[in-house]
């Protein structure tokens, strides 16, 4: 009987990982296709200035308008992009979409503004990714203080004078550098020291239950002090109501982001945000 049992989960197992082999290959060539085809839309969710209430920048979002299913969030596909790499050239065709669009925006005459945009780690793992991403801002003829880029904790268990190097040369170049997601990754405080970004944003599952888990609030609290020690600024992502935004703002976080002031919205509705540029004098 054990061995029936044993042969019974083996089968169960081999079934599963065929389903999920077929799953990905299905998911692989529709990214393929997605890529081919144009499917892939970004939206724009806004930042602000938790004390001025000022948009400072506004973070780039990747949706899949697939022909059947309709719109699909990035967690449905990005994880599986990962997998099969194919988030280099859709990470690539992000960043190419965001600077086109921040260039268009100060064209039609709005103030310019920052645009962030998520990078994967693989992208510091293959090829050159200071050569891809310098070359998409001058191609768009976008200056890189208007491009934020946001890093995951995982870049960190990669050789970390290989990222060092990388970091300094982007800030060099005066892009501006966050850490997406902070405290639920790998980033120890040394490795920290070292990297030089410009911002930490605070994973929203610290934001969630702000008011009433002190835990919370001591995690917050605390990454606020390590990032004023380091001279960084602190964005709360995630940020859903009114006592959130006092308890951040009591707690000297600089910057909010989050269905409290806007979903991610698609390029027509968040031109609302945007400030119109002051014209010649
Ligand atoms: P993220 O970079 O941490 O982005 C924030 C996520 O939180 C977004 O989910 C956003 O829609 C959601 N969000 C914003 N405000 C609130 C709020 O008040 N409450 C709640 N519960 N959620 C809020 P989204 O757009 O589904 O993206 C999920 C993740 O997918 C992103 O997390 C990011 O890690 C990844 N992602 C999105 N676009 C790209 C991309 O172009 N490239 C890569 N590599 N990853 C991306
Ligand atoms: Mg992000
Ligand atoms: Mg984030
Ligand atoms: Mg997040």
């Amino acid at each position: 009987h054990a061995k029936d049992s044993g042969r019974n989960t083996y089968r169960f197992y081999t079934d599963k990982m065929n389903i999920d082999a077929m799953e990905r290959l299905r998911m692989r060539n529709g990214l393929a296709e997605a890529l081919l085809k144009q499917q892939f839309v970004l939206y724009y969710q806004p930042q602000f200035d938790l004390h001025s209430a000022e948009l400072v920048g506004i973070e780039a979002l990747i949706r899949w308008n697939h022909p059947e299913k309709g719109l699909i969030l990035p967690d449905k596909f990005i994880p599986i992009a990962e997998q099969t790499g194919q988030i280099v050239p859709i990470g690539e065709w992000v960043i190419s979409e965001a600077c086109r669009q921040a260039k268009a925006w100060q064209q039609q005459g709005y103030a310019p503004v920052r645009v962030a945009v998520n990078l994967s780690s693989l992208h510091f793992k293959r090829g050159d990714v200071i050569k891809m991403i310098t070359g998409l801002a001058q191609e768009h003829d976008l200056d890189p203080q208007y491009i934020e880029l946001e890093l995951t904790e995982a870049i960190m268990l990669q050789d970390v004078d290989h990222i060092l190097d990388i970091v300094k040369t982007f800030k060099t170049l005066h892009f501006t550098l966050s850490i997406d997601d902070f405290g639920t990754g790998y980033s120890s405080l040394a490795f920290l020291k070292r990297f030089r970004v410009d911002k930490l944003k605070i994973d929203g599952s610290f934001i969630r239950n702000l008011e009433v888990d002190t835990h919370d609030l001591a995690i917050i609290r605390s990454i606020i002090q390590l990032a004023k020690g380091f001279n960084m600024r602190t964005i709360a992502e995630g940020l859903e109501t009114q006592e959130q935004l006092e308890i951040l703002r009591r707690e000297g976080c600089q910057e909010g982001q989050g269905y409290f002031f806007s979903y991610p919205l698609p390029v027509k509705q968040v031109v609302k945000y945007l400030h119109v540029a002051p014209g010649p004098a």
